[in-house]
């Protein structure tokens, strides 16, 4: 499959990548959308009404290797489908998020954003029980690191 934009990348596949197979239409899919670089669909196991999954067609593993501009159409297509759930569903919010590794909850290594509509009675887990304060002297030492840090 290749890409006829002005990016004119090879979109390339990964033959063990179940998301890729969806994209090549190898695997059937509730698809949602599609252009060029983006496919969405829904998720086969939802945590609600409209549980959405947005990704790149090239493959890429996660957060540090997807480009920025690509990012950036993930990001506007998601945004469209949230005014799109929101109009039909009407949902009390959305959580978006996206699971970066194995130990991060990450179990299909395609960059994927989740965006995940809540309504009455949608169970979210709750982790700020697991959240803990810090001393001014960490926070700043945390904040020393960050910024020292070229991008
Ligand atoms: P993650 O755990 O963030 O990697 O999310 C993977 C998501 O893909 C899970 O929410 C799964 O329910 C979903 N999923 C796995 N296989 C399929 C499939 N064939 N079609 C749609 N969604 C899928
Ligand atoms: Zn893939």
């Amino acid at each position: 499959m290749s890409c006829n934009c002005y990016c004119s990348r090879r979109i390339i596949a990964m033959d063990d990548c179940i998301f890729c197979k969806i994209i090549k239409g190898e695997i059937p899919s509730y698809k949602v959308y599609e252009d060029e670089h983006i496919y969405a669909f829904l998720d086969i196991k939802p945590l609600s009404k409209g549980h959405t999954l947005v990704l790149p067609k090239q493959h890429y593993k996660g957060i540090s290797d997807i480009p920025e501009e690509l990012l950036c159409e993930v990001n506007k297509v998601s945004k469209r489908m949230v005014s799109k759930i929101q109009k039909k569903f009407s949902p009390l919010g959305f959580i978006i998020c996206q699971n970066n590794g194995e130990s991060a909850g990450q179990t299909i290594h395609h960059y994927h954003l989740h965006i995940k509509p809540v309504y009455e009675g949608t169970v979210i887990p709750d982790e700020t029980d697991h959240r803990k304060e810090l001393s001014k002297e960490e926070m700043n030492s945390i904040v020393n690191d960050l910024i020292e840090e070229e991008i």
